[in-house]
């Protein structure tokens, strides 16, 4: 029986005439003594003798019983100097306060507090994909949530702009497959703690203080299994391996964290998991770089083709357009292909841009020279004069 605040404000060993440190024996004779003396039957009519008779009883219903004489000592020792009188926590008194739910020795979750364990990127993450990756609302750290998980993948260039699906293995906690993340042996449920009627914890007085305590007969879970599964002990989790597949959107680009709600490591009997972020590492490219969504390719072309003019064949994400290069095309200069950079999500493309730049031969045959050195001097009949206006004829 849990410890009345009534204790504080009677004294049993006065009621029974005892001293403090009173023997058992001493304390069951003064009892009896009294009790013959003041019984109704023996003081008929007599309420001041029934009020006393019923003092002694419940002074020896307390200090008759060793476990409950413990408890009253200890309670009036604690209380003792007036410091039950309301100021109590004031005093350190260690009853002071009320317990909240702190069983398993783990203190609350913090990451519950913050209402997520996604750290840093995982916002920014969130607002580039929208509603995809809502958070699950939390609203107790019990039972507890599975922890998320972090694990990277390097995919190439064009897979990334492209957007593609890779299979990641991850050895973690996962939902125990035989009991289905419950806990309970398969054909058994758990059923509500009776206990706690679910609550997970039990409330006590002590005095004037109310304590909260986990409760002792589910561990704080506000459930029972009857019948652990015999794969996870009841515990709802197994470490094991398993291999996801991640849509990776896309446009994704080198360093983003991609969030997968739900694929983190299991709770315990039947926790929300937690999440999974995914770090993506990008390849780079041969022939593209890429900036935002657009894509960049530098395009060797030869003297003629840029003075004549030609169309080119040009690489693109999926295969190739013919870019027609205009006659007398300087060297360096950016053409623009609309639509051929990287998809965005909303639908549509970036621009590849293609710089154009003049591929010197090492070396010429005897014919290209000949014409080569034939069209140096019409060149100059013409007038061309690169550096004209440096004074130079
Ligand atoms: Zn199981
Ligand atoms: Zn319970």
């Amino acid at each position: 029986m849990a410890p009345q605040r009534e204790w504080l404000e009677q004294d049993f060993y006065k009621d029974l005439g005892v001293a403090s440190d009173a023997s058992a024996d001493e304390i069951k004779k003064a009892y009896r003594k009294l009790a013959r003396e003041l019984h109704p039957d023996a003081n008929p009519g007599d309420a001041a003798a029934e009020a006393r008779f019923k003092r002694v009883s419940e002074a020896h219903s307390v200090l008759g019983d060793p476990a409950k004489r413990r408890e009253y000592d200890e309670t009036r020792r604690m209380f003792a100097g007036g410091a039950f009188r309301g100021n109590g926590g004031a005093n350190g008194f260690p009853g002071g306060y009320t317990r909240t739910t702190d069983f398993g020795g783990g203190g609350f979750d913090v990451s519950d507090l913050f209402g997520g364990g996604g750290a840093g990127g995982g916002a920014d993450i969130g607002d580039l994909f929208g509603g995809l990756f809502n958070r699950a609302p939390r609203t107790s750290t019990r039972p507890k949530r599975g922890n998320d998980l972090e694990a990277e993948t390097t995919l190439a260039f064009r897979d990334a702009a492209r957007g593609t699906t890779v299979s990641l293995s991850l050895t973690s906690p996962s939902p125990c497959t035989t009991c289905h993340g419950s806990g309970a042996k398969p054909g058994t449920s758990p059923r509500v703690c009776p206990t706690c009627n679910g609550a997970g914890v039990v409330s006590r007085n002590q005095g004037h203080f109310g304590f909260s305590e986990p409760c002792q007969d589910c561990q704080g879970t506000g459930s029972k299994i009857d019948e652990p599964c015999p794969d996870c002990a009841g515990n709802g989790v197994t470490v094991r391996t398993r291999t996801i597949n991640v849509r990776i959107p896309v446009g994704v680009e080198d360093g983003q964290r991609i969030r997968l709600a739900g694929q983190g490591e299991a709770g315990l009997r039947g926790a929300p998991s937690g999440d999974l972020y995914v770090t993506v590492h990008v390849s780079p490219d041969p022939v593209f770089t890429r900036s935002g969504n657009d894509l960049k390719v530098e395009l060797p072309v030869s003297f003629g083709e840029i003075m004549l003019g030609a169309t080119v064949s040009v690489p693109t994400l999926d295969g190739t357009v013919g870019l027609k290069i205009p006659p007398n095309t300087a060297d360096g200069r950016t053409l623009r292909v609309r639509g051929r950079g990287v998809p965005k999500r909303s639908g549509g493309a970036g621009d590849l841009f293609v710089t154009v730049k003049v591929a010197v031969p090492s070396s010429l045959g005897p014919e290209a020279l000949a014409k080569l050195r034939e069209y140096a001097d019409a060149e100059r009949a013409d007038g061309f004069r690169p550096r004209e206006g440096w004074g130079d004829q």
